[in-house]
């Protein structure tokens, strides 16, 4: 179901790329089109974030392209493994051991998947608490919600939350290990990975001289340089209207090494008595935000844009704004509906 979604959702991205940028492309796996000076190249993985990962890279020759796409694949399936709550894997300690040994003992962990914790840290500070990665006692009650469509009780809720505070998390730098202190806490990092490894792919990219290409990591949208050999110097993407089903739009951003990422309420949710119950929650009501419909962050780090979209989805306008402003963010709020 999730699933499905975000591959509508990414198709529907590419594809409004290529109808504004004047280029063909099915946004299928492996595909490749012909412009008059360069080729354009994309393709898709399906077993990154649990969600569909599509990487379009402009102006290179079709073995180059593919031998690139590996090498980010791999890259980021390493992440993706390193930062799955949901499993462990032979071979490596990741989120899914660190939750597996809550309030038992500490795991060594690389120094990326450290790296990566330290600034979740940093986000539950810089976003004034919305952005909580352990709040996970909570979020898995209302995933299993979702599953079942029965509302958790608030004595549940609540009970739940007394695990939920951020100094539980305890990182040793000289050890290199992860400790949850307590056993009923656990990790919850859907808020940041994808814009984390976002960050991770353009450093990769970056560092093996690769310039024009957009990455849609599920809906997180990012780019760099131009769409060389199409005649346009950005890219631009479509902003899926709330409201409507997917792949309808009346927003577009224009994007040049920027990053646009999207928090909103009719990506992951279940209803109950015309009541909608979504997957952003508010750590100060325990319950899902009601303030917004979507809102879409555009900065040149896309680690940034993902922690400010959840982070603005759960605070008033005047607050987001005045946030986002810190951090010299872009925001497009959709919320007709409200
Ligand atoms: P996003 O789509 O980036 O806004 O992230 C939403 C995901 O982050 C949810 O599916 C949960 O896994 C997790 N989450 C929900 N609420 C919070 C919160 N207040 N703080 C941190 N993570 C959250
Ligand atoms: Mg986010």
């Amino acid at each position: 179901m999730k699933r499905t979604f975000y591959f509508r959702l990414s198709v529907f991205l590419l594809c409004i790329t290529f109808l504004l940028t004047g280029c063909r492309s099915s946004g299928t796996a492996k595909d490749h089109t012909s412009s008059n000076e360069k080729s354009i190249y994309n393709e898709s993985y399906a077993d990154l974030f649990d969600t569909y990962v599509v990487f379009t890279i402009y102006g290179i020759s079709e073995e180059d392209f593919y031998e690139v796409s590996a090498g980010l694949h791999d890259y980021l399936l390493a992440f993706h493994q390193e930062t799955d709550i949901y499993n462990t894997y032979e071979g490596m300690t990741g989120l899914g051991d660190i939750n597996e040994h809550a309030g038992k003992e500490p795991i060594k962990v690389s120094s990326q998947l450290m790296d990566f914790l330290h600034f979740c840290i940093q986000a539950e500070t810089d976003t004034l608490g919305t952005v909580n990665v352990m709040l996970g006692s909570v979020t898995s009650l209302w995933h299993e919600a979702r599953e079942t469509g029965i509302l958790p009780s608030s004595d549940l809720l609540q009970e739940a939350s007394e695990h939920t505070d951020i100094s539980l998390l305890q990182l040793d730098d000289e050890a290199m290990t992860v400790l949850i202190t307590d056993a009923e806490a656990s990790l919850d990092v859907g808020a940041l990975a994808k814009g984390y490894a976002g960050r991770l792919a353009k450093q990769y990219l970056a560092d093996i001289g690769i310039e024009n290409y957009l990455l849609d990591l599920g809906g997180n949208i990012l780019t760099s340089g131009c769409p060389q050999g199409t005649g346009r110097d950005k890219f631009t993407i479509g902003l899926q209207d709330p409201t409507k089903p997917t792949g309808s739009y009346k927003e577009t951003a224009q994007l040049s090494s920027e990053c646009a990422v999207t928090s909103g309420d009719y990506q992951r949710f279940f209803e109950v008595d015309g009541i909608r119950y979504h997957h952003i929650i508010d750590p100060s009501t325990l319950l899902p935000g009601t303030l917004h419909h979507s809102v879409t962050v555009i900065h040149e780090d896309s680690a940034i844009a993902d922690m400010l979209s959840t982070a603005l989805f759960l605070l008033s306008e005047e607050d987001g704004l005045e946030l986002a402003d810190r951090f010299g963010a872009k925001v497009i709020y959709q919320d007709d509906m409200k």
